[in-house]
């Protein structure tokens, strides 16, 4: 279909003939003066950053769309009206990998993350026990976010822009938004939203579309609350057993917190998000309170500040083996913690073995040409 078919409107009708009548390898980067291959990203988590990021670095031109205010996806931190601070999505993550090891490693000198050097433990029908075990856990500072923000910082990102399927038009991809607005187009499009949202995104790609879709991944409620005092507890954060509660945090022990006002985190269990994802959240959150309170054994009180959020996407149940989706024909794929390994790590890696296959597939491309 030629590109002068569509009769959507574009931002730039001139760019839509930008490369009219010239195949791909003319992009390819294999000549010092040839343009450079355009990337779209969907989704400014830490995968889609990740592979943004790198790809950037190998000289592509990289544009990020993302539908929420804010760069970092699930890796974010609230900000209440009256400024304080909560880590509502991931709470630390992890390193195994000797290349996220590397770039953890940078982000702590760049005094982006830090070690977490927190009390942990299981709590049980109000019995706490602590964990032994010498896991470095390591969180953004002065918030979770700074990340997502660290990442983006050289990186085009286009905020509150919810994209729609893109379209194949001849070799290039159209990106249009939720109005059928077309945004731009690229030679290589990757997805990084959560899995059911990628299969939506992916229909003009149907093999890898089928292989999204039969990925889950289960919901999370969060409750933010804030006490005057701190809580007379011994820890800092806590698996909890045998609850609708699954962990429970002191989101100002981390580092580079405000150590006052007490602020807490608490996560329901997926299996109790589930049962109550389209619950009212100012309904839930008196019963999620109450269970804080059974759990740790402390005399209720009323918080300074509460509020519930609903990640519809917070885990996936069991993620692909592969670490990402990638079509070399079409030139389209999709990353994320779904993909390859659940969690932070598992979604850095995943972006940066997405972009490690763009990078491949150009070179075979300028190879043969
Ligand atoms: C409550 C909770 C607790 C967690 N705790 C931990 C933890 O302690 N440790 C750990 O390692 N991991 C934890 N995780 C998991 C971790 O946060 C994720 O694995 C990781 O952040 C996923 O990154 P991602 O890039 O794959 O996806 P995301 O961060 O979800 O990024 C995807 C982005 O795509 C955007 N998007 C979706 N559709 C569109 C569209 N059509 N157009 C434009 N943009 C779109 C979304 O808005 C989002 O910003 C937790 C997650 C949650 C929710």
């Amino acid at each position: 279909m030629s590109l002068l078919s569509y009769s959507v409107p574009h931002k730039n009708s001139a760019f839509i003939f930008r490369f009219a009548g010239q195949g791909l390898y003319h992009f390819l980067m294999t000549k010092s003066n040839a343009p450079k291959i355009h990337v779209a990203v969907i989704g400014a988590g830490l995968s889609g950053l990740t592979c943004a990021q790198r790809l950037q670095d190998h000289g592509f031109d990289v544009t990020i769309f993302e539908k929420s205010r804010g760069k970092g996806g699930r890796m974010s931190t609230r900000r209440s009206d009256e400024g304080l601070y909560f880590d509502h999505g991931a709470q630390y993550f992890t390193v195994r990998d000797p290349i996220f090891q590397n770039h953890v490693e940078e982000w702590r000198l760049d005094g982006i993350v830090d070690v977490w050097d927190a009390e942990i433990g299981t709590l049980s029908n109000g019995t706490y026990e602590p964990k032994e075990e010498e896991t470095l856990r390591y969180v953004g500072i002065p918030g979770m976010n700074n990340i997502g923000r660290h990442l983006a910082a050289e990186l085009d990102v286009h905020l509150e822009t919810l994209i729609a399927p893109p379209i194949r038009s001849g070799e290039r991809w159209l990106i249009a938004d939720e109005h059928e607005f077309v945004l731009d187009e690229f030679e290589y499009v990757i997805t990084s939203a959560p899995a059911a949202q990628s299969a939506k995104l992916l229909q003009a790609a149907p093999e890898l579309q089928r292989i999204a879709e039969n990925v889950s991944m289960t919901g999370c409620w969060a409750v933010m609350v804030s006490f005057p005092q701190p809580l007379e507890l011994s820890f800092d954060a806590a698996f909890v057993n045998d609850s609708p509660l699954s962990w429970i945090s002191r989101n100002n022990s981390k580092p580079g917190r405000d150590e006052k006002p007490e602020t807490w985190v608490l996560h329901a269990s997926p299996e109790w998000s589930e049962e109550h994802l389209e619950d009212d959240k100012d309904e839930l959150l008196p019963t999620l309170l109450n269970t804080f309170w059974q759990a740790t054994g402390l005399e209720a009180r009323q918080p300074q500040f509460q509020v519930a959020h609903r990640w519809r996407y917070a885990l996936p149940s069991e993620p692909l083996t592969d670490r990402c989706l990638f079509d070399p024909e079409l030139r389209i794929g999709a990353c994320g913690d779904w993909c390859g390994g659940p969690r932070v790590e598992g979604a850095f890696l995943s972006g940066y073995d997405v972009s490690s296959r763009i990078i491949a597939s150009v070179k075979a491309q300028s190879n043969t040409h």
